[in-house]
């Protein structure tokens, strides 16, 4: 190739040079061969198909999840003069004969396609009969079941394509970590493919990371403080806090729409047009919002609620600075949330192995959370690649946070998980480092180790933390498969050996008043007021996810009681009238997590 390819790229697309490994791939291609594309959002994936489709004699084949992400390629393509078409079930039957018609003679270059209408037997025999160039298949996470955005119509796109074995394949994502990517090679039959794996470094992007306290006023201080007038996406869990938080937004002078799968399409549609056209919009979205936005100059992705994986935020939070211009992400996060997450997990359909893989996904991502060192390293190293340095552009590195030196503890805990012969998830490290006689530790004798109690200062929560950081920081490996069990990897050597020490981040004090000790739930101060109608809050999102009235979670005078007594505890929740042991068990985390966080607002 060379020239040809150069050619295009600069008289049709208008750049000067290839980014990345974006020659080696259209190369690559250009020469007949299979490929696996991994480059971050933002990374140029388009040109690595669209190139060899305008090189390759043929129509290029593109699968592509989203409508509106073909009507925006194929939008882009025309301006440049590129022969590009979206077959699909908006269009009316004159129009797709017409596209029929050009394809049959060899009018079309690129034909973007939906998984569904690729898979109709029409469409699959129509493209038997062509020269195909090639057959692109983007988002190609989505035939990974253990990917986070799994769509069954994938699973056949192998079919398809051995209709057409002539033809190149490749695949295209953003998101694949190892299991995900052998599973992307499997599924849609790529046969000995170049795997062409770009770095996911986002050098532009600031991460920014703090404990929740009061969100929404943290998030305004940031907006205010840093992105006055800027575009940007802001993430929350439920329908409900979006509209809220949306709300709230616009009353303090932030033009901010909601957008989720719940309101009426044509609204949803609105606001997205808004948010792409105009300048200085901020959406407040469900992630239902985002995939196939390319708006290149979105300067910040704010997620006021914990994603569900560090995939996932990689994903979400690549969706800014994708023009290359600084950018920020930045997230809040609270026990509160965790704990929903947690709940609405152990709830859900999936079964015990896949419930293991989330749980251990969530943990990873709470792992980065707490981390007091670089955030880059870390989230590259998630991915498998290593950063040689501190990046200087994430919060820890441009104002390093308040620590202890946890080198002492973290030397019981590994001696702790090597003496129980690494067999072991946290559960049981932590009950041996606290001396605690469980049926499981007698069992196993683990009260005769001499690590026994030797934790005994350390609360539960501190040893989870620092557990959960030794594995973020790439010095325990934890075995995802089966059950959490901890192993010590080779780094965490130095340590051991006193040559290294590990700093954790001291968690930040949470203000509260001293708990009130009126019972009476009558008539409620502001402040009182406030912390009940947050509680509300919560109630609500858990009668929605349930489909029942809130009051059946619980009566509005035992949110009160809350209110005014402050437990802490679920011994003291358990003493409030209209908390029974079910829903103690149900729900006293969440409600205990709400509070503590509803009253850090109310008196900040
Ligand atoms: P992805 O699909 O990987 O998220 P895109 O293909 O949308 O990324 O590319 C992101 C942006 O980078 C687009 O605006 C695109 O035009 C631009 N781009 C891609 N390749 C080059 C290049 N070689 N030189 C300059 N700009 C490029
Ligand atoms: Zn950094």
């Amino acid at each position: 190739m060379g020239r040809e390819a150069t050619q295009i790229l600069s008289e049709v697309f208008g750049y000067r040079a290839f980014r990345g490994l974006q020659k080696e791939i259209i190369e690559s291609a250009c020469e007949g061969r299979d490929a696996l594309v991994l480059m971050p959002t933002g990374g140029g994936k388009s040109l690595c198909f669209q190139i060899p489709a305008l090189v390759r004699p043929g129509v290029a084949v593109v699968i592509s999840p989203l409508i509106a992400l073909m009507a925006d390629q194929v939008a882009t393509l025309r301006q440049l003069g590129v022969r590009a078409e979206a077959l699909n079930s908006t269009l009316s039957s004159t129009d797709q004969a017409d596209i029929e018609r050009r394809l049959r003679s060899g009018e079309i270059d690129l034909l973007y396609l939906a998984p569904e209408r690729a898979l109709q037997p029409r469409t699959a025999e129509l493209l038997g009969e062509l020269p195909v160039a090639l057959i692109a298949i983007d988002e190609a996470h989505c035939v990974s079941q253990w990917g986070h955005d799994f769509r069954p119509e994938y699973m056949q796109l192998a079919a398809l394509a051995d209709r057409i074995p002539d033809a190149p394949r490749m695949a295209l994502t953003a998101t694949a970590d190892g299991p995900t990517r052998r599973e992307i090679v499997t599924r849609l039959g790529l046969r000995d493919p170049g795997e062409f794996i770009a770095s996911f470094d986002r050098p532009n992007i600031t991460y920014r990371v703090a404990e929740r306290q009061g969100g929404k006023q943290q998030l305004l201080r940031f907006l205010e403080e840093q992105h006055r007038g800027d575009a940007g996406i802001v993430y929350c869990l439920s329908r409900r806090s979006v509209e809220e938080t949306a709300e709230w937004l616009t009353a303090r002078g932030i033009p901010a729409y909601p957008y989720h799968a719940g309101l009426d399409s044509e609204l949803r549609q609105r606001h997205q047009t808004r948010f792409l056209n105009e300048e200085g919009q901020v959406i407040v979205a469900t992630i239902a919002f985002g995939m196939g936005i390319d708006k290149p100059n979105v300067r910040f992705v704010a997620h006021l609620d914990l994603p569900g994986s560090v995939e996932a935020y990689y994903q979400e939070t690549g969706r800014a600075g994708r023009d290359g211009l600084p950018a920020t992400a930045w997230m809040v996060y609270g026990l509160s949330d965790l704990i929903r997450r947690r709940s609405m997990l152990e709830e859900s359909e999936s079964g015990e192995q896949r419930k293991r893989v989330e749980r251990a996904k969530l943990d990873a991502l709470l792992g980065y959370c707490e981390l007091s060192s670089c955030r880059r390293v870390a989230l590259l190293g998630y991915f498998g690649e290593e950063l040689a340095a501190p990046c200087g552009n994430c919060d820890n590195c441009l104002d390093p946070p308040d620590t202890w030196d946890a080198t002492e503890a973290a030397r019981m805990a590994l001696s702790a998980i090597y003496r129980t012969g690494q067999r072991f998830g946290v559960g049981q490290v932590v009950d041996v480092l606290r001396g605690k006689t469980q049926e499981k530790v007698e069992r196993w004798g683990h009260d005769r180790l001499s690590v026994f109690g030797v934790g005994r200062d350390h609360s539960e929560a501190e040893w989870r933390t620092l557990l959960r950081q030794l594995v973020a920081r790439g010095l325990v490996d934890v075995d995802v498969d089966g059950y959490g069990t901890l192993h010590l990897n080779d780094s965490c050597r130095p340590l051991l050996r006193g040559e290294t020490n590990l700093e954790l981040r001291r968690p930040v004090k949470k203000t509260r008043k001293a708990a009130r000790k009126t019972a009476a739930p009558v008539g409620l101060d502001a402040e009182q007021r406030r912390v009940f109608e947050s509680l509300r809050e919560t109630r609500l999102d858990l009668a929605h996810e349930q489909g029942v009235p809130p009051y059946v979670i619980f009566h509005d005078a035992t949110l009160q009681a809350m209110v005014v007594e402050h437990p802490e505890t679920l011994a003291e929740l358990a003493e409030i009238p209209g908390v029974g042991a079910k829903k103690l068990e149900r729900y006293g985390e969440i409600f205990l997590g709400a509070l503590q966080e509803a009253l850090a607002e109310a008196t900040q």
